[in-house]
């Protein structure tokens, strides 16, 4: 903490992981080398840049961009980039230490890393937009490429931004370089089942974890945070598998609908018009209301898919969540929930799939997006689709196995932290101190 002080996310995200490894440290005395974990704490390289650029009405604004390349054992750094106001050195740090843990896991080639800006899109004009990507990439292009840094998008970016951050590189460098960001259109490079693969994989891995228990999600009842990428796919996922997804929110309040999330209404509401889910509730007619302000966790259900930010699901949170007899909690967002709320769904004997091992479908097709750009081809979605399931079967799988072998069954964070853990640093040992 005196190394990198005003960082909480950091120090949670790199305590819940150190707190796992011990038995792995302890079996293995390779590990144990000194320097190692040192290593995995500290990023290979942090870059912080200024981002000029000028509104609508002519107006100057400044804000902070960052790229924090946090390890390159297991191939090009890889993970996306975050507009949010609350982004700052410690929550990048945060994600992209996350971030090399889960790529390790999806047994793919890919390092970790993250970025992003403190700019807030909500309320900016398309062509606002479009100048602080443009703005934004003019630096960022020199750190990137893709043998080097592959960024792809998280909160507050979306297609629309990866195509004003595609666009500004390929004209600063005049190179058509696909490979350099994931996430890219489905006519100009994109992956098909892109968009939908971190909502798709984490309702497979909320699957996965009932199946393991004898039970399946057909016909079970979900609440699900946030409207954006994440929250929407995993509506989706849940209405194909035959599972009723009743909530969604966003930082206003949430929506509960009876009769189960319309996701043709909430598409149109949040990806074309852009809007707040107040609208979704007002549209819907009876069935749905909104509650301004509210924890979404008070709503009972079997599973629970946190989706939209960090620590979003406290201990009151989980206490509510177990009162009403949720079986399983997925999360398709980073780190939504806090340390003590983990610690209640385990000892409450909730399967509790963490973001490392239940988000990891939507890093592991933009390792297929880059696989397909450097053989300048584009799969079939339901080639796409097929691996996906099988990565995320493989996860639920190594992850089980693993808590298994270390002597905490049914422990997928344990056993996420050390399959993660252990890949990434037979890499870095075999290559020596770097
Ligand atoms: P989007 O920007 O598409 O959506 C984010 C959603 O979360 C919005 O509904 C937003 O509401 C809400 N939200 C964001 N910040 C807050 C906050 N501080 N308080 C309350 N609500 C908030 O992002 P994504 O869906 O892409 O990302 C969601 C989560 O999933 C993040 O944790 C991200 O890191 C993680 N993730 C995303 C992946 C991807 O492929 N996109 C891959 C793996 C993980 P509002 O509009 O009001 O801000």
């Amino acid at each position: 903490e005196r190394r990198n002080p005003a960082q909480p996310e950091f120090h949670q995200a790199v305590h819940e992981v150190l707190e796992t490894l011990a038995p792995v440290l302890a079996a293995r005395p390779e590990y144990a080398e000194p320097g190692l974990v040192e290593r995995l704490c500290e990023p290979e390289r942090q870059i912080i840049f200024r981002v000029p650029w000028q509104d609508d009405h002519g107006k100057v604004h400044v804000n902070r961009g960052f790229r924090v390349e946090f390890n390159s054992a297991l191939g090009p750094y890889k993970g996306g980039l975050r507009f949010h106001p609350s982004v700052n050195l410690g929550v990048i740090k945060f994600l992209g230490f996350e971030q090399v843990f889960k790529n390790a896991l999806t047994g793919l080639g890919i390092g970790g890393g993250k970025g992003g800006s403190d700019f807030d899109p909500h309320g900016r004009s398309d062509a606002e937009v479009m100048r602080f990507c443009q703005s934004f990439m003019t630096e960022l292009q020199r750190h990137i490429g893709e043998h080097t840094d592959v960024p792809a998008g998280d909160i507050g970016v979306g297609g629309r931004e990866i195509g004003y951050l595609f666009g500004q590189y390929r004209r600063i460098t005049n190179r058509w370089e696909a490979g350099v960001l994931t996430g890219k259109g489905a006519g100009w490079g994109g992956s098909a089942m892109r968009p939908e693969a971190t909502g798709y994989g984490s309702v497979l891995f909320a699957a996965a974890m009932l199946r393991e228990r004898g039970e399946d999600l057909e016909g079970q009842s979900a609440v699900v945070s946030g409207s954006g990428n994440v929250a929407i796919y995993t509506i989706e996922k849940l209405n194909a598998l035959g599972a009723n997804p009743l909530t969604c929110s966003d930082s206003s309040g949430y929506v509960v609908d009876e009769k189960g999330i319309d996701l043709e209404l909430l598409k149109q509401i949040k990806e074309v018009e852009r809007g707040r889910v107040d609208a979704y509730a007002e549209r819907r007619g009876a069935s749905a209301r909104f509650v301004p302000g509210g924890s979404v966790w008070d709503v009972p259900a079997d599973v629970a898919l946190p989706s939209a930010t960090q620590n979003e699901l406290d201990e009151n949170a989980a206490a509510a969540l177990i009162r009403n007899g949720v079986k399983a909690v997925s999360e398709g967002a980073n780190m939504p929930t806090t340390p003590e709320a983990v610690h209640l769904f385990q000892k409450a004997g909730v399967a509790f799939g963490p973001g490392k091992a239940a988000n990891a479908g939507g890093v592991a097709v933009s390792a297929l997006e880059m696989a397909q750009n450097a053989a300048r081809t584009a799969w079939s979605a339901e080639r796409v689709d097929q691996e996906l399931v099988r990565i995320m079967n493989d996860i639920h799988t190594t992850c089980h196995e693993t808590a298994a072998r270390y002597g905490a069954p049914g422990d997928y964070v344990t056993g996420a932290n050390i399959a993660g853990f252990e890949r990434v640093a037979d890499a870095m040992i075999a290559q020596g101190i770097i």
